[in-house]
């Protein structure tokens, strides 16, 4: 398949569906996972600050963490990316769903509405006792930890720790909607972790075409019908317009 085939198959699709990593956010300036762990959080790991246990262990630290980068994507605007993917969904009416790694929120923010956030959403925090989901107060006005406005216990970051399991309705609808798909989309994601593989495979598995947006070759790549070695915007950009 050629960029003029994946094209035509995008065009004619009835079906679409989306994967999204962090790729598609870099050009708004936010790092990739690794790439985050700079400045004063160097000598963390991930694994250090976003899991249950180090939750457990140090509120107030891993709570500073998310504070910043909380404030690092209110500060930061979605781009051209995940604003073909809201118009994108416009022209599929019906046949189009998107599903994300991120948790910044920037989708939403560009309009995309049929979306599920497979990994959370740093915008907004759950209640440890009552399990009640709260958006975040402006980063201005915000000091944390949150406090549950319904039962008042403390509230912890609303996102999908290392160790913990996927929303599973999230889960399922995403993949419902990639067997169905005549075209996936993988975009900006490494494809190591689960779910990104899985979803690849419903479409391929079903004799669906699936296309990789990614400067870099992934795991994937070898496994697809197409790859566009572009970053998002402009991968997005040479599949839908022209
Ligand atoms: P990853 O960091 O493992 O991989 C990012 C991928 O994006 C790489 O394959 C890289 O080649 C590609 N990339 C880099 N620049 C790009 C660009 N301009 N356009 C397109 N692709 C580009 O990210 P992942 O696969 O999403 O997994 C990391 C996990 O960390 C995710 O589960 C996510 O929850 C979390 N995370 C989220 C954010 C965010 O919300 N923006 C940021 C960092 C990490
Ligand atoms: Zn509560």
């Amino acid at each position: 398949m050629n960029l003029a085939d994946a094209r035509s198959a995008l065009r004619d699709a009835r079906r679409v569906a989306v994967l999204t990593g962090a790729g598609i956010s870099a050009e708004s300036g936010i790092p990739t996972f690794r790439d985050a762990q700079q400045g004063l959080w160097a000598r963390f790991k991930p694994e250090d600050l976003a899991s249950p246990d180090a939750y457990f262990r140090d509120p107030a630290l891993v709570w500073e963490w998310y504070a910043g980068r909380y404030r690092d994507v209110m500060a930061a605007q979605p781009n051209a990316g995940h604003d073909l993917l809201a118009r994108l969904e416009r022209q599929k009416e019906g046949g189009y769903f998107l599903a994300t790694q991120n948790v910044d929120g920037l989708h939403a923010r560009a309009g995309s509405e049929k979306l599920v956030e497979l990994h959370g959403n740093l915008t907004t925090a759950r209640c440890d006792v009552c399990s009640q989901v709260d958006d975040l107060p402006a980063p201005a006005d915000f000091t944390p930890p949150p406090v549950c406005p319904r039962c008042g216990g403390r509230m912890r970051p609303n996102i999908v720790w290392f160790g913990e399991f996927l929303p599973e309705q999230a889960l399922e609808a995403a993949s419902d909607a990639f067997a169905a798909a005549d075209v996936a989309l993988i975009i900006g994601t490494s494809g190591m972790v689960y779910p990104a593989a899985g979803l690849a495979f419903e479409t391929l598995e079903r004799g669906g075409t699936v296309i990789e947006i990614n400067p870099d070759e992934t795991e994937l790549t070898p496994r697809l019908s197409f790859s566009l070695r572009e970053t998002a915007s402009r991968g997005l950009a040479a599949l839908m317009e022209g």
